[in-house]
């Protein structure tokens, strides 16, 4: 090992490590444009942090109603501000992102209005919330129904379609940002306020909600600052930093927050009940460090696009286009390399590296799935994290990295497992040329 390949550590090879560094080379001038990004965003949490007068008292635990808790009020004021909304919900009850989404959703229909879905299929859970598959508690259970509108075929928004399908009933459109694990395009910010806005001038009371997984601090401006009236997702992805252990949050006008309020804890109590379970310091520390370890994550799906469609794979985004989410899918066209990535992965990570991960069955799959996650917070996929099913194209997504550093060493020996198991031709990687 060179000395200067401290990756030689993991088993790195020379030639591996120096394939990575030449690859970097070539991506300085989109880091820095990455950096700049989490500049931008850093300031807009500190700016929101001190508006509101953080202070020590914001970390105290409460305990039983939770009345008069100046830590979560607090923090929803600081959430509130930083996404330029009149109000937030941030909670350590909001379970996950399907249980934010549901919230918001059930929250703000009533019988006899319908949910219109203008860019597609939404995330796979949502399909049982909706009702799209009947599931007990459905919102098609409370009589709302559902309508969706396809992209076309060229993937852009079909703007006669989404005209069509508003109509007297429409009470709330979702726009989900990321593709999740469709083909689809991640979209931009850009492209959510001008679906945001071709609805409104249509029908200018129905409520924009935006699924934001995946998304938050990718850009510097978020969808409120284009009209959306909610924003919803998870704080074990980008918000949460790494450190919040559970969570959920709703930015969005007072009139849609105060129903989720309602919604979540019960009719004429709403925001003013709910303990913080002591998870306050997490809360404000992960959503201080989220601009910077979105960065990481960001860092690393390019990094990982770049070395992958080097060594011939296909890589949705590709190596140079523009980032709206941090998912990274590879086609490895073999369920050995599969393996063999997700091996690498579990290998790099500070938690449970000594694991093997292995395809199983899942509830809900029809081909086998393989995980790969070594986290420090059970499931949470801004740390470093992979999944795919075992079928056609042999795909994988992968996510996360709580440090660029750390993203850079899962992607490093994803590369090396496959070339161990003669997957991959050293001589190509000796050979390449960047
Ligand atoms: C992760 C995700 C969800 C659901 O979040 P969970 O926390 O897994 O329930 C919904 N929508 C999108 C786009 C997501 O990425």
């Amino acid at each position: 090992m060179t000395k200067d390949n401290i990756y030689g550590k993991f088993g790195i090879c020379d030639q591996v490590f120096e394939m990575g560094e030449k690859i970097l080379k070539g991506l300085e001038t989109r880091f820095r444009e990455i950096d700049e990004t989490a500049e931008y965003n850093q300031m807009k949490v500190i700016s929101a942090m001190q508006k509101n007068r953080v202070d020590a008292a914001c970390f105290n635990e409460s305990t039983g109603y939770g009345y008069d808790d100046v830590g979560r009020d607090t923090l929803e004021k600081v959430y509130a501000d930083c996404f330029n909304t009149e109000d937030a919900l941030v909670r350590p009850q909001i379970t996950c992102g399907t249980h934010a989404l549901a919230l918001a959703l059930s929250a703000n229909l009533r019988p006899g209005d319908e949910l219109l879905s203008p860019v597609g299929k939404p995330y796979d859970t949502l399909e049982g919330v909706i009702g799209i598959r009947p599931t007990i508690g459905s919102l098609a259970e409370y009589g709302v129904t559902y309508r969706q509108v396809d992209l076309l075929p060229d993937g852009g928004f079909d703007w006669d379609g989404i005209k069509s399908a508003i109509n007297e009933k429409t009470r709330l459109v979702t726009i989900q940002r990321s593709k999740g694990y469709q083909t689809r395009k991640t979209f931009s910010v850009g492209e959510i306020a001008e679906i945001i806005k071709f609805v409104k001038n249509i029908k200018p009371d129905v409520v924009c909600m935006v699924d934001n997984c995946y998304g938050e601090f990718v850009e510097r401006t978020e969808p409120p600052d284009f009209g959306a009236d909610m924003i919803v997702g998870s704080l074990i992805k980008n918000l949460g930093g790494g450190l919040a252990p559970s969570g959920g949050y709703i930015c969005g006008t007072a009139e849609c927050v105060e129903r989720c309020g309602y919604r979540l804890t019960a009719p004429g109590l709403g925001k003013e009940v709910g303990t913080n379970m002591g998870m306050m310091r997490q809360f404000y520390q992960g959503l201080f460090l989220a601009p910077t370890v979105v960065a990481g994550a960001l860092k690393g799906a390019i990094f990982a696009a770049n070395i992958y469609e080097r060594l011939g794979f296909k890589v949705v985004p590709d190596g140079t286009e523009s980032r709206h989410d941090i998912i990274q899918a590879v086609e490895l066209g073999t369920a050995e390399r599969l393996i063999a990535f997700c091996e690498g992965i579990q290998a790099a990570a500070p938690v449970d590296s000594y694991v093997t991960p292995v395809p199983g069955d899942m509830p809900g799959y029809d081909s086998q799935v393989i995980m790969a996650a070594g986290a420090f917070v059970q499931g949470s996929s801004i740390e470093l994290s992979a999944d795919a099913p075992l079928r056609e194209p042999f795909a994988v997504y992968f996510q996360g990295g709580i440090t660029w550093y750390h993203a850079k060493l899962g992607i490093l020996m994803s590369v090396q497992k496959m070339v161990d198991a003669n997957l991959l031709d050293i001589e190509k990687i000796k050979s390449m040329e960047v």
